[in-house]
């Protein structure tokens, strides 16, 4: 049986020519600085996203927490939004850590959180209060849909951050995605914040890895947060050069992504008994529900999943679809009829 993953965009494995090159990457010790194949994919990186420098890490998590690290001391201040990968997903890490209070202020269905919002959340000066610090959008963003921020919405609120004296980092994890919907070049996205990630290993279908982007001093000091996270690697050269590749020829391939997250948007808009919202559809990730009680988003799942289609339950009555490399039009017709006859017999 065929299986059709549309969990998540992570499940996308090494491309041949990503192991060919990883079989032939050129290795040395990264914690002494001299991986050549690190050096280049961190120069590459750097350049793509228009800052001085950059770090491969392991993880987007890891990638985050390292930049939360870097611009907060303990007991200060982090703006963030109340549907963010970082404050739902990264178990806590920034106050486990950094003992870094996290101040949410609400996610708009678009992503956006509004500037009023984050304006009324920065703190004055009074001992009361902690130090505001840090500003963090994420783009494209997860939880609302897959959307993305546009180049002047993240201009706008770097504008407000710098405004009232505080950093701003873009959890950019899948910032490529962004730039495709919106048809605009990364360094757009990116040009006013001090920090950023983005991950290797999702859409781009790199086995392992992220990298963070930053000014050359930034990048310094986050290299020093890493070894204290256990992050510091030696022949990262091995994952580096897939992530080399990974830019090189898996950028330009995601349009196809969103096509196929399209249609299948408007392939369940058209099956009774499941909603969606199509708002969100703007890159590669969905969501729709079962409308009916009969049929819970469990026993859709599950039952999906016994015919080799795997989507993701997200809370009670969610479901995530996620497309990616190795996703085709024709398996997201085979998921639209898998799905049209389930909800025909319920
Ligand atoms: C996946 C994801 C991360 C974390 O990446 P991992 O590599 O899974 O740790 C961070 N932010 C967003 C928005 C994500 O979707």
């Amino acid at each position: 049986m065929k299986t059709i993953d549309l969990r998540s965009d992570t499940v996308t494995l090494p491309t041949p020519s990503m192991r060919e090159a990883i079989y032939r990457a050129e290795l040395g010790d990264d914690v002494f600085g001299e991986d050549p194949t690190t050096n280049r994919l961190e120069r590459m990186a750097a350049e793509r996203m228009g800052k001085e420098a950059a770090m491969l890490v392991v993880s987007g998590t890891m990638g985050n927490l390292v930049c939360l690290l870097t611009q907060c001391q303990r007991g200060e201040e982090a703006i963030l939004g109340d549907k963010s990968h970082t404050f739902l997903y990264e178990a806590g890490g920034m106050s486990a850590l950094g003992g870094i209070h996290p101040h949410t202020v609400r996610n708009q269905p678009d992503g956006t959180m509004q500037l009023t919002d984050i304006e009324a959340a920065i703190r004055g000066d009074n001992v009361h209060f902690p130090r505001t610090r840090l500003l963090c959008l994420e783009n494209t963003h997860n939880r609302c849909g897959g959307s993305a921020l546009t180049p002047e919405y993240t201009d706008a609120a770097a504008a407000l951050a710098k405004d009232r004296g505080i950093w701003v980092h873009l959890d950019g994890a899948r910032i490529f995605n962004a730039a495709a919907a919106l048809g605009v070049d990364v360094k757009e996205l990116t040009r006013n914040v001090d920090s950023l990630i983005f991950c290797l290993s999702k859409g781009l279908s790199a086995p392992v890895g992220s990298v963070v982007c930053g000014s050359r001093d930034f990048i310094t000091e986050a290299r020093r947060v890493r070894k204290v996270l256990g992050g510091g690697m030696r022949q990262c050269g091995i994952i580096a050069a897939a992530g080399i590749t990974a830019l090189e020829q898996m950028v330009d391939r995601i349009a196809e992504d969103h096509a196929n997250a399209r249609r299948l948007a408007e392939g369940i808009a058209r099956i009774p008994g499941l909603a969606i919202n199509r708002e969100g559809t703007q890159t590669n990730i969905i969501y729709f529900e079962p409308v009916d009680e009969q049929l819970t988003a469990k026993t859709l799942v599950k039952e999906l999943g016994e015919k080799g289609i795997k989507l993701l339950q997200i809370g009670p009555s969610r479901i995530r679809a996620v497309t990616h490399y190795g996703i085709t039009a024709e398996d997201i017709d085979l998921t639209l009829a898998a799905l049209g006859k389930k909800m025909q017999k319920s």
